[in-house]
């Protein structure tokens, strides 16, 4: 039974305290898995591995930088904690408020938050507004409120969400005793990117690895607000967890980039959506739109500038396929009916 990140990585968190609760759910200690047949098809030559985060115990990354945060603010006093989401925040933040006994208080989109993320804020006892606008409104209205009442503000502008998404970089260090060459990632807000850096920077200080990656983010086409170097208005994707106009983590994700020797570039929903049944269909690996963005990029990039054979990558999988069933139905051929006889099944299968 793992004990999750704050028992696993107390040594490597700098805001862990003994009076820090040592909450869990079990995060974190998520599958690195090579995929050599999407390797053959996106990027001949390249060892390509993914980091299964929707493995995690609310099914996505959020968990790792959710379980510290609200860790930090039980130790606060706090009583309720508050977050404006995309879906997957509000997940986790739901969950680790039941764990801790905190009241939490979720601001969504209307209309832009999949099905599997709703369910699972509601069925945790969150209290649940969907607001009329998107995101970044959302996450403004959410900061003047944490302003206002005792309540603390979870989103990823609390840095201890991103300090507790920093192990995920620790665990793909300790998989290999070092960093592989490159990390590719889905960027939404912007805070996931950052955090990985400042894990793998980290790692190095540690003395666990001797390199740091080049950090390869990719943004949705019509959601690339630091690609297009200007927020967006009104954003747009099928990946609902990367749809954000103005992210809070802009200026890390961009040193980040920068100091890594890396590229954040956008990659349309088509690609996106290719890399996503790729993923299922050639490794058996079933995550979020979303999640594929990654997957996505390092596709584009190899089809323009082959990457040396043998390069190590690592493609961060952010969030699970079963968050979002709707689009998984959507994409699949309609269901075939057929009488309860074994003729009937046999002729409908093998023709
Ligand atoms: C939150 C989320 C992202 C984006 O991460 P940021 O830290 O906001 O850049 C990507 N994929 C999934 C599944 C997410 O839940």
């Amino acid at each position: 039974m793992t004990a999750g990140i704050l028992a696993r990585w107390a040594d490597r968190l700098p805001s862990l305290g003994p009076a820090t609760p040592r909450l869990s759910l079990g995060e974190g200690a998520t599958p690195l898995v090579a995929a050599p047949r999407l390797a053959a098809a996106i990027a001949p030559g390249v060892d390509l591995h993914l980091k299964f985060e929707g493995q995690n115990p609310t099914g996505s990354f959020k968990d790792r930088g959710m379980v510290l945060a609200v860790a930090k603010a039980v130790e606060a006093g706090a009583h309720a904690i508050v977050c404006a989401s995309t879906g997957n925040t509000s997940a986790s933040a739901a969950a680790y408020a039941a764990r801790a006994g905190l009241q939490a208080f979720v601001l969504l989109p209307k209309g832009a938050v999949a099905l599997g993320k709703l369910a699972q804020a509601l069925q945790h006892g969150a209290r649940v507004l969907a607001v009329d606008g998107n995101f970044d409104v959302a996450l403004r209205i959410v900061q003047d409120l944490a302003a206002r009442h005792p309540i603390a503000l979870v989103n990823s502008v609390n840095p201890h969400r991103v300090e507790g998404q920093t192990t995920a970089a620790f665990e793909i260090v300790e998989a290999w005793g070092e960093a592989p060459d490159a990390l590719a990632i889905p960027v939404g807000n912007a805070g996931n990117i950052s955090a990985y850096w400042l894990g793998f920077q980290r790692a190095v200080t540690a003395g666990a690895a001797t390199r740091t990656p080049r950090m390869l983010g990719f943004q949705a086409a019509g959601s690339a607000p630091i690609v297009r170097g200007h927020p967006i208005d009104d954003p747009h994707t099928v990946a609902t967890a990367i749809k954000i106009g103005r992210p809070a983590s802009w200026r890390t994700a961009v040193a980040a980039r920068d100091e890594s020797g890396g590229a954040i570039e956008a990659v349309s929903d088509e690609q996106i959506l290719r890399a996503w049944s790729q993923l299922a269909r050639l490794e058996g690996v079933f995550c979020e739109p979303a999640s594929a963005a990654g997957v996505a990029g390092v596709a584009q990039m190899h089809a323009r500038t082959p990457f040396a054979p043998g390069t190590r990558i690592v493609c961060v999988l952010t969030g699970h396929g079963l968050k979002d069933p709707d689009r998984a139905i959507a994409c699949a051929p309609t269901l075939a009916e057929v009488a309860a006889d074994i003729t009937a099944v046999e002729r409908a299968l093998l023709g």
